[in-house]
């Protein structure tokens, strides 16, 4: 199992998030049994869906998105991000419009996409507001939260389980 660091000293790994999260579309995601591998550093990605990579690209590499779904690349020090095997496509860091969380130079680092809150406001959530619920943190800082993990988070999964670790790391 690769660890990632989230945040310093937090340990958050990439298969701590459900595969199947049901708090944005109602409905899992479909995952598949074996990923297939990054071009780049040769590690197994992780299943990701057309809808996902299409709302995180840059605008100027929407033409070069096919139809097909994806693998993330999970693997903290590799550029790539999203890659496709059948057409050979990779989108790395560049393409993307927001940083990839658990990449080592995401900067800023969310903890929520939606609300694009950061891992420093989580933790200034909980040490100076003293607010350690999460639904009560995003309210703090984006009253009109809505979830839209499907297309705002990298991985098109639900950020809560990453969301929780900061929290907690924070409460130390
Ligand atoms: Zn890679």
């Amino acid at each position: 199992m690769t660890y990632i660091h989230c945040s310093p000293g937090t340990k958050i790994s990439p298969e701590q998030i459900p595969l199947a999260w049901s708090c944005c579309s109602g409905k899992g995601q479909n995952t598949s049994p074996a990923g297939a591998l990054c071009p780049l550093c040769r590690k197994e990605g992780m299943h990701i869906e057309n809808i996902t990579v299409r709302h995180l690209l840059k605008k100027e590499m929407e033409g070069k998105a096919s139809q097909e779904d994806y693998w993330l690349c999970m693997n903290e020090r590799c550029a790539a991000v999203y890659y496709n095997d059948k057409t050979g496509t990779i989108f790395d860091k560049d393409d993307i419009d927001v940083p990839v969380w658990f990449k080592d130079d995401a900067n800023p680092r969310y903890a929520c996409y939606c609300s694009r809150i950061t891992d420093e406001d989580v933790t200034r959530a909980v040490k100076e507001q003293r607010i350690t619920d999460m639904t009560a943190i995003r309210k703090f800082y984006d009253p009109d939260a809505k979830s839209q993990c499907k297309i705002k988070n990298p991985t098109g999964r639900c950020c809560s389980p990453v969301f929780i670790e900061i929290i907690k790391k924070a409460m130390g």
